[in-house]
């Protein structure tokens, strides 16, 4: 079985990627620092605990598994965080990810899918988000994002690198069948943090800001089911396996839900109250993402089968009541 590495693959969307690379006939090789993600998330191929910066142990790495090709999903990717320290997501995602690149091309692995964000979109009036919609981030983390878009596409012009960057819109959800889900230590994510107010595990949730304008006032994002963004993960990879173009894909279902919307359906699902009160706007958060774009339909042939808010609440909700990591 042909590897492939997975950087962060024992964090949220990479341990699942992780999964369905062996399910669809890979070795997923996971490449972590373990400083988010979590060994015990790693259950589909072998380990190589490592740092992005680290370009010795990345070229051992690289050297001992020839992989075909690489998906990049570590990084920080809190906007909050980002805002307030901005030197950490530039040194750890865009170095880390220069770092990386360099590697790979060094080692002849020409083939990267990379995990980009819709927050490389940022505030923009009225227009649809489509992949040629101008890239203007608000926050660090989306400026991280689009340069390391930037240096994949430098790095093709000088080195024939092919790449497919995928711009995900809110990601959530878990494995149904509970092997793998999210777990963040600090978790900032909407829906888990809503989850563990549910059933007391913290204070109630927070809402960040009601004065948006927005038809309830709270933030509009588009939520996409980790399953579905990470079969698309192995549609790029076939991609570039048959020698296409490098190429943007949105992922994103087209449907937004605000903050209200999303704490209304968790109620439905859980059939429990959900505890929040309101609070100001968080620095670096957009009033709407939501994805206007079929391009991973179409071209790729993605065809998301669980991205309703039902069935990601479900699944996170079932996760999050028997399944946890432990260092
Ligand atoms: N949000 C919130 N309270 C929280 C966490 C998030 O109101 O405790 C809102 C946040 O302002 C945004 C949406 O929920 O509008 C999704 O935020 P999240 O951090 O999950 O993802 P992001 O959109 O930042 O990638």
């Amino acid at each position: 079985m042909a590897n492939v590495l997975v950087t962060g693959g024992a964090g949220y969307i990479g341990s699942h990627a992780c999964k369905a690379l062996r399910a669809a006939g890979y070795t997923p090789v996971t490449f972590d620092n373990l400083i988010s993600g979590w060994q015990d998330a790693v259950k589909f191929g072998p380990f190589e605990q490592g740092d992005l910066t680290d370009r010795a142990r990345l070229d051992e790495v690289f050297e001992q598994y020839e992989p075909i090709a690489v998906m990049h999903f570590a990084a920080l990717s809190q906007v909050g965080e980002s805002m307030t320290n901005p030197g950490k997501y530039w040194h750890n995602n865009v170095t880390g990810s220069l770092c990386l690149i360099e590697a790979a091309v060094a080692a002849g692995c020409q083939k990267f899918v990379f995990s980009s964000t819709c927050a490389t979109y940022g505030e923009q009036d009225n227009v649809t988000l489509d992949e040629n919609c101008p890239q203007a981030p608000i926050n660090a983390y989306g400026a991280s994002k689009r340069a390391i878009e930037d240096i994949l596409a430098n790095f093709e012009a000088s080195h024939g690198l092919k790449h497919v960057i995928f711009r995900y819109f809110n990601v959530a959800g878990a494995d149904p069948e509970g092997e793998v889900g999210e777990f963040h230590q600090p978790e900032t994510h909407l829906i888990p943090l809503m989850l563990d107010a549910i059933d007391g595990k913290r204070d109630a949730l927070t809402v960040f800001g009601t004065d948006y304008d927005t038809p309830d006032g709270t933030c509009i994002r588009d939520y996409v089911h980790v399953c579905d963004l990470v079969d698309a993960h192995v549609l790029g990879l076939k991609w570039l396996e048959e020698g296409k173009e490098s190429r943007v894909f949105n992922l994103g279902t087209g449907s937004g839900f605000s903050v209200r919307e999303v704490i209304s359906h968790s109620k439905a699902v859980t059939n429990r109250e959900v505890p929040f009160n309101e609070g100001p706007r968080r620095a670096g958060d957009c009033t709407k993402l939501v994805s206007g774009s079929v391009r991973a339909e179409k071209e790729l042939g993605w065809k998301p089968t669980r991205s309703t808010l039902e069935a990601m609440i479900t699944d996170a909700w079932r996760w999050h009541q028997t399944g946890h990591y432990t260092k």
